[in-house]
């Protein structure tokens, strides 16, 4: 059927409202963070309301022959959200409800509600999700981090409403039994993990339940190291023990940048700090410890940043301490400024642009807490290796390591001048806009970009890491032994026959 035919079958369903046929739309919905040389813009953008709409537009196109992908807010940077050959984009924006069932500490979401807003729905009840929201939740939606997974995990996911390939509506864990809600995720076979990290390439996800836990009590400690080698001990030795619920690492140029607070952004964190610390003038010297740790890390190589929780203020005490003795071996202690800063204000997206308004990707590996060294040492490595290369080109690299458990996620950040996209002019400030948005395109630094990338890639993926928000990008299909690979395409054969479920994701179809 020709994507005309197939508008104007959509309309009845959706409203002519919610099928967007307009460039600017197209363009959006066709692009992520980052600029793919592949990309094809969209037919149509469609935005349906409720599982049922989606589950009778995807039927429609289907049967009409076209390909789909589903969308979030666009803030992923692998490719999964963006086409690479003739599609019709489902963006699930409308699906943004929240109902909150306390009672049984979860909550069901519409695939499209933005993280903030559900955060901003459950603090006031003492309550948070058990998965750790993503820094980008300020816009980026529920179910695009579902659709990719999450570096801490996504055990917390509790039940899921797919819409499949061809319209069937499939539901998991105990919200599949008609009498039962959405409170275990383990029923028979997990079938909601199926549907988590699939960038799409399975289903649309409409609704999803997560986990709720009661809000604990908090404490934080920030050391800096002269070395990776005294760093990456005292991390291994705080994961394996469990004293830290988060840490984070930023190298020497990360924490230049952090604590270079531009005016409007230091008023906003202090405006978050104070509604943690209490105080006007505690959250003033909070936030101005974050200035004081540029110059405290310029002696130093690493920034180590715990957040350690415990159901009770003694339990949180006790586990700081522990976490001090073993990070004071060979750290320096100082204030704390960064992971308050971080809790006060856990989403922001001025990290998608750096400092100077460049532009701005990741490249990351999970590693296994014995692989962690050695991956960081030759990641050093390359970089001293490819360093004249990158600077002849104006390609500058900072680190971001974390973990919220017996793992390490390594995130070598690549920055360079460019033009920007259509994702930034829809999330960026028009201000931000006029300073940066008027680059020419990079052909060059681009180009290294993208090599630095896939060498960074390949590397970590030589110590074993595995990878969230695999999209076009990271290797999942190329990369598994041979049964494994049946396995995969035998499922994706089942439930998309014809491979029109966001083809090239996952390296499938
Ligand atoms: C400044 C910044 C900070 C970030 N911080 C983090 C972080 O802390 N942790 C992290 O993991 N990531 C982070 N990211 C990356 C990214 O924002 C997240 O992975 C986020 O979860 C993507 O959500 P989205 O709504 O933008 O999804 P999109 O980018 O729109 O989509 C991502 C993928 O999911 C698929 N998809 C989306 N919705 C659905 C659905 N309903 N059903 C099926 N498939 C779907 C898409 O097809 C695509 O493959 C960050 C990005 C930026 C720019």
């Amino acid at each position: 059927m020709t994507i005309e035919a197939t508008l104007e079958a959509l309309k009845p369903i959706l409203g002519a409202a919610n099928i967007l046929t307009d460039d600017a739309a197209r363009q959006l919905a066709g692009s992520d963070v980052f600029p793919w040389a592949g990309q094809v813009l969209p037919d149509l953008v469609l935005r349906p309301g409720s599982t049922e709409e989606t589950a009778a537009a995807m039927g429609a196109l289907t049967r009409a022959g076209h390909a789909v992908t589903p969308r979030g807010a666009g803030l992923s940077y692998t490719g999964g959200a963006v086409p690479h050959r003739p599609s019709v984009v489902v963006d699930t924006s409308r699906l943004d409800f929240i109902d909150i069932r306390a009672s049984d500490l979860c909550v069901v979401v519409g695939a499209g509600c933005v993280w903030q807003k559900l955060v901003e729905a459950l603090t006031p009840l003492g309550l948070k999700t058990s998965i750790n929201p993503p820094t980008s939740g300020l816009h980026s939606m529920v179910g695009g981090a579902i659709a990719q997974n999450l570096p801490g995990g996504t055990d917390g996911i509790v039940g899921l409403t797919v819409v499949l390939a061809d319209g069937t509506v499939a539901r998991t864990g105990s919200w599949a039994l008609p009498r039962s809600k959405p409170f275990w995720r383990h029923h028979g076979p997990d079938l909601t993990g199926l549907f988590v990290g699939d960038c799409g390439a399975l289903g649309v996800k409409t609704e999803i339940a997560l986990r709720l836990e009661t809000i604990k009590p908090v404490e934080f400690l920030s050391f800096t190291f002269a070395d990776s080698t005294t760093l990456m001990t005292a991390l291994v030795t705080l994961q394996r023990k469990g004293f830290a619920t988060r840490s984070v690492i930023l190298d020497r140029g990360l924490s230049e940048t952090a604590g270079q607070v531009g005016v409007g952004e230091a008023a906003r964190t202090v405006a978050a700090v104070v509604s943690q610390a209490g105080s006007l003038r505690q959250a003033i010297r909070d936030v101005a410890g974050l200035g004081r740790m540029r110059s405290e890390v310029r002696r130093q190589s690493w920034a180590l940043h715990l957040t350690i929780e415990s159901p009770t203020e003694a339990g949180a005490k006790a586990q700081a301490e522990e976490a001090r003795a073993i990070c004071a071996k060979d750290g320096t202690e100082i204030d704390p400024a960064f992971p308050k800063a971080m809790r006060a204000r856990p989403f922001t997206i001025r990290g998608a642009l750096g400092p100077k308004g460049e532009r701005w990707v990741p490249v990351h590996g999970i590693l296994s807490l014995s692989q962690a060294e050695g991956c960081v040492k030759a990641i050093e490595a390359r970089l001293a290796e490819r360093a004249a290369e990158l600077e002849a080109v104006g390609v500058r690299v900072s680190w971001l390591m974390s973990t919220l458990g017996p793992y390490l996620l390594i995130e070598p950040m690549i920055y360079w001048l460019d033009e920007l996209g259509p994702v930034h002019w829809r999330y960026f400030t028009g201000s931000q806009m006029e300073k940066y948005g008027g680059r020419p395109v990079n052909q060059p630094a681009r180009d290294t970009v993208l090599s630095l990338r896939r060498d960074l890639r390949d590397l970590m993926d030589g110590f074993g890491a595995v990878h969230v928000q695999i999209g076009r990008f990271y290797r999942l299909a190329d990369a598994v032994d041979e049964g494994s690979l049946d396995l995969l395409t035998r499922i994706k054969s089942a439930l998309d026959p014809q491979g029109l479920m966001n083809p090239g994701a996952l390296g499938l179809g």
